[in-house]
């Protein structure tokens, strides 16, 4: 009894941490916007003047589909989008405030139901912070100009970057290349400016630093609980009950991948 009251203890714990590490991340992230001092790319949007509106003025502007998704970070079904068999020359634009996001050459089928892409236009187009929405840390794409919510990029996606930015196609308005002259001359300058050596968009240090750091608390929480629990007296004495001991392992274990893979991926 007494390990299964300390098991509920220790989760209560990671709750309360995971709850507080969203906020933090939060204000991690409004200051690396702040603070950008990222390279200034041609575009036919200001760049720091970012476009605030209220909730109501969105709504009125706004599908509530499109509302649910840029403004309450909502998720569309996958498969209901248009925009994942669009495949003519074009930009993505977002379809809150039209500050171009993604060009069609690094769109790609990554057969999720949602429209895909490897990369975003620069650095300028997106912003990317840490989401413990679904306990799992995911990193959040939104809009540079406007903060609304796209979707997720993920890291199991194609070459050259390796990256899956997995949008909702609701946040997004597809231009076909011919529709806007003027659109379409910027992105082409600020494409100019993007060489694969890697990936475009790095997520802030500022926002990677707290995350590791709360991935490696909450392994070491979880590794230590399950060692404390003398894993080898337990096969020795093997009973079922002794497989609720995996749990910590397994929490523990992911936790702690996640951490070294957020090591590896801010030094690369
Ligand atoms: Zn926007």
């Amino acid at each position: 009894m007494n390990t299964f009251k300390d098991l509920i203890t220790r989760v209560l714990i990671i709750l309360v941490t995971l709850v507080q590490s969203t906020a933090f991340t939060f204000q991690a992230n409004s200051i690396s916007t702040r603070s950008s001092l990222l390279p200034i790319h041609p575009t036919s949007f200001p760049l720091f003047a970012k476009v605030i509106k209220s909730d109501e003025e969105w709504r009125q502007q706004l599908s509530p589909a499109a509302f649910n998704v840029l403004r309450r970070e909502g998720t569309e079904p996958p498969f209901s989008s248009e925009l994942n068999d669009v495949k003519q020359p074009g930009t993505f634009a977002c379809a809150g405030c039209g500050s171009p996001l993604f060009q069609y050459s690094t769109k790609y089928n990554s057969g999720t139901g949602w429209p895909s892409f490897y990369d975003a236009i620069d650095r300028d187009a997106v912003d990317l912070k840490t989401d413990y929405k679904l306990v799992m840390p995911r990193t959040e794409v939104t809009c540079k100009n406007c903060g609304g919510h796209l979707g997720h990029v993920f890291d199991d996606g194609p070459k050259p970057t390796g990256k899956r930015y997995c949008m909702n196609g609701v946040a997004m308005q597809f231009i076909p290349v011919g529709d806007d002259l003027e659109l379409d001359e910027s992105v082409a300058k600020r494409v100019e400016n993007v060489s694969y050596t890697g990936t475009t968009v790095k997520t802030p240090m500022e926002t990677v630093l707290p995350s590791i750091g709360l991935d490696a608390v909450v392994a070491i929480l979880f590794l230590s609980s399950f060692l404390n629990d003398k894993p080898l007296e337990a096969i020795q004495n093997w009973k079922m009950e002794n497989l609720t001991l995996l749990f910590p392992l397994g929490v523990g274990s992911f936790y702690a991948y996640s951490a070294v893979k957020k090591i590896l991926s801010a030094l690369a």
